[in-house]
């Protein structure tokens, strides 16, 4: 009797002891996992179960798809509680921004100071009787000038700059056949014009005093050493000169002031010579819109004659 207690009292023992060590087990092999889950990221260590961060769905604040990557979210405790839609939220992206458009009021069109200064049949220069550019230089020797004439300083740098690339790109000589011409010069040469041609046909070639673009220094006729062409006729416009002038002059903020086809606008017959001054944005802007003439691109009147 006393034999069979002690063996069922031994055995009880080995249940207990085989109990304790499986549950150590246990324990072990669970703090091994959690570890490791830890490690991953997977597990959370205060707690939470979270899928890694950058597999977590985004909440959708937007009702369109959106290609921007998504808004980081703090974790979310209960999966059956959704984010209010926030009107703060950026919907779409925004589509790039387009390129600022050119600001047509950077300069004054009516100041004869100004190098987008309009000056038309219309549109005398201010005080023209009195005018006269502050900054007029001579040309270098370099550059042809038959007659000596001068521009005002900006103009006349640019001018420098397009006869050398002319030379230098084209193997083109160019000649500054006409610039600056005071009010009383302009009152000689139109009444020279009204004496050969009468008005009518003066008005169509020469300005009136006060009225001409060459008064404002920043006007330039020229032409080249080797057609034969003057400041007369379509000449000119059959030469490898003008063709060069045609597609590069703005490069250099010249422009050519009385295109073909713009004498309802200009006032003025082709003159495939007379190029002026503007700068080089403003011309380049002329030449990459295709707008012929300052009056168009300013939205100015026409000006085919003068107003009395
Ligand atoms: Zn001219």
């Amino acid at each position: 009797m006393s034999r069979l207690m002690d063996r069922r009292q031994r055995r009880s023992r080995r249940r207990v002891r085989g109990v304790l060590i499986g549950a150590a087990s246990l324990v072990v092999v669970a703090l091994l996992v959690g570890g490791a889950l830890v490690v991953t990221g997977v597990l959370h260590p205060a707690g939470g179960v979270l899928a890694a961060p950058t597999a977590l769905p985004a909440p959708s604040f937007t009702a369109a798809p959106s290609s921007s990557p998504a808004p980081t979210q703090p974790p979310v405790a209960s999966a059956t509680v959704s984010p209010a839609p926030s009107p703060s939220a950026s919907p779409e992206p925004a589509a790039p921004p387009a390129p600022p458009a050119f600001d047509r009021s950077a300069n004054s069109v009516d100041d004869p100071l100004s190098p987008w200064v309009v000056v038309n049949k219309l549109r005398p220069i201010q005080d023209g009787a009195d005018y006269g550019p502050p900054d007029l230089v001579d040309l270098p020797g370099d550059i042809p000038n038959p007659n000596g004439y001068q521009l005002r300083a900006d103009a006349a740098s640019a001018l420098v700059d397009m006869f050398h690339a002319a030379a230098g790109e084209a193997g083109i000589q160019l000649v500054a056949q006409s610039g600056y011409r005071s009010y009383s010069v302009q009152v000689r040469a139109y009444d020279y014009y009204v004496n050969s041609l009468g008005v009518e046909g003066a008005d169509l070639t020469s300005a009136r005093p006060g009225f001409s673009e060459h008064q404002t220094g920043m006007a330039m006729d020229i032409l080249d050493t080797v057609s034969g062409c003057s400041t007369d006729g379509r000449c000119f416009a059959n030469t490898p000169a003008y063709t060069w002038l045609q597609q590069n002059a703005h490069r250099f903020g010249y422009v050519l002031r009385y295109p073909d086809g713009g004498t309802p606008v200009t006032g003025y017959e082709f003159e495939p010579w007379h190029w002026r001054w503007v700068g080089v944005p403003l011309a380049t802007e002329l030449h990459t819109t295709g707008i012929p003439t300052l009056e168009e691109y300013f939205g100015l009147p026409a000006a085919p004659g003068y107003a009395g």
